[in-house]
């Protein structure tokens, strides 16, 4: 989209193909074909004395790309035309450049409101800082310059007959409706009424974006973007005859793929740092700290849950591994592997604890108290429901390096069918790991 033709004598550019409006869309005409062919040059709009031919304009194309046409200037010389890409000194594009493009045309937009163009100065900044995939991001960056081609646009270009919306069929497939109305899809926003809270009525998409990156943090906007990301790409599945209309899970991969990225880009280059693989005693020394984690076997259809106990000087107080059934993504097993752990906390008896797992995006849920419509919804609720019966407890995340004890019991079980619990002893397999945890 950077890249542009700069009209000299518009023999080379042509009116209806090329990209020459200066506009933030897709630069090409909108205004429908009339008398002139496919193939006219843009020089047929010129007078002689190379200055536009405004009657002509007016009378060819729609009142709002005709204004913008006539005030394209013009060199009045027999400069050939040429195609540029203005952002960069060297021509080449870069997302980067594309940003600086957007704030400043917003800039020009807005001009006049200099606090509005700081807005939209700090909501694209924002917006870029978001932990996602280079595509996620550009895909939202075009998602909130509606530069889409959702059906209403392609239709608006002629490329296709019919706007009506993809997946549902019954409204025109605008970008407001696919992301905020569309019956068939939205209903993957339910699952995460901290979004839907934030939502007004006659509010815009890009106004939807600019409240979720004002008003919550990591790792909510990475899952908004990325929720948004997976409605496209089933619209994109439906659209093109290669999904099902029903939209099925959008949440829940959206949350795993978000949580999976954010996880690997985040956590992984802490490996080298010797220290950040240690355990980190309870932060109340009265605490002790329950480090869990959950395994998928995916072949037994089940989960291995670990769980290690230890008192602030590290000493293992209690470990325990075992397996249960599970059909839970990876928030559900994690949620699986807390709730357990509770129950056996409690029929041990400690009543002090911190705990401790590898799930960022469940231990948030926790922490937010916010409900969740979903199977996870349910176990979260039988988590809430046994807080009280501690004395103290909080939840914290840990990256999974830090997390090895509780990861090695939860593989344990693998191949055990029966729940093994070590009460002041630790299990041969594990002592090398807490060992080298506490070093
Ligand atoms: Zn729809």
């Amino acid at each position: 989209m950077g890249s542009r033709w700069c009209v000299g004598d518009g023999a080379s550019i042509s009116i209806w193909n090329d990209k020459w409006i200066p506009t933030n869309g897709g630069q090409k005409v909108i205004s429908p074909m009339s008398q002139f062919q496919e193939n006219a040059k843009v020089k047929e709009l010129l007078t002689p004395s190379l200055s536009w031919n405004t009657n002509l304009i007016e009378e060819i194309f729609l009142p709002f790309e005709a204004n913008l046409i006539s005030q394209i200037p013009l060199r009045g010389t027999h400069k050939p035309d040429r195609q540029v890409w203005a952002r960069t000194s060297n021509g080449m594009f870069s997302v980067q450049s594309a940003y600086q493009m957007l704030v400043e045309d917003l800039k020009i937009k807005e001009s006049g409101t200099s606090t509005t163009s700081q807005r939209w100065k700090v909501f694209w900044k924002n917006l870029w800082s978001v932990k996602v995939p280079q595509k996620i991001k550009v895909f939202m960056w075009k998602a909130c310059s509606n530069i889409l081609p959702t059906c209403t646009k392609l239709f608006d270009r002629n490329i296709v007959s019919n706007f009506s919306c993809s997946v549902c069929g019954d409204e025109a497939e605008t970008r407001d409706h696919l992301f905020m109305e569309c019956p068939a899809v939205t209903n993957a926003w339910r699952a995460f009424p901290i979004y839907l809270s934030t939502l007004q009525p006659g509010m815009r998409f890009v106004d939807w974006v600019e409240e979720i990156l004002a008003k919550l943090s990591h790792p909510e906007t990475e899952i908004f973007c990325t929720t948004a990301w997976f409605i496209w790409r089933h619209r994109n599945e439906v659209w093109t005859g290669t999904g099902p209309r029903e939209a099925s899970q959008i949440s829940t991969k959206a949350t795993r793929y978000a949580i999976e990225f954010l996880e690997a880009t985040s956590e992984v280059p802490q490996i080298p740092n010797e220290s950040s693989k240690k355990w980190i005693p309870p932060q109340n020394p009265n605490a002790v700290k329950v480090n869990v984690a959950s395994v998928w076997f995916k072949n037994q259809r089940k989960i291995g849950i670990g769980m290690a106990v230890r008192n602030s000087q590290g000493n293992l107080l209690a470990a325990s591994s075992e397996k249960v059934t599970s059909e839970e993504d990876f928030l559900g097993q994690s949620a699986q592997a807390v709730l357990h752990t509770l129950k056996l906390l409690i029929s041990i008896g400690f009543f002090v604890v911190e705990i401790e797992c590898n799930n960022s995006y469940l231990i948030s849920l926790i922490n937010s108290g916010e409900d969740l419509f979903s199977e996870t919804g349910w176990i979260l609720e039988d988590i809430k429901e046994l807080l009280p019966a501690f004395s103290s407890i909080s939840f914290n995340c840990t990256p999974k390096v830090c997390n090895s004890a509780a990861l090695a019991l939860a593989s344990f079980s693998k191949e055990n069918e029966v729940q093994s619990v070590w009460l002041e002893d630790c299990p041969s397999f594990l002592f090398p790991i807490v060992s080298s945890e506490l070093v």
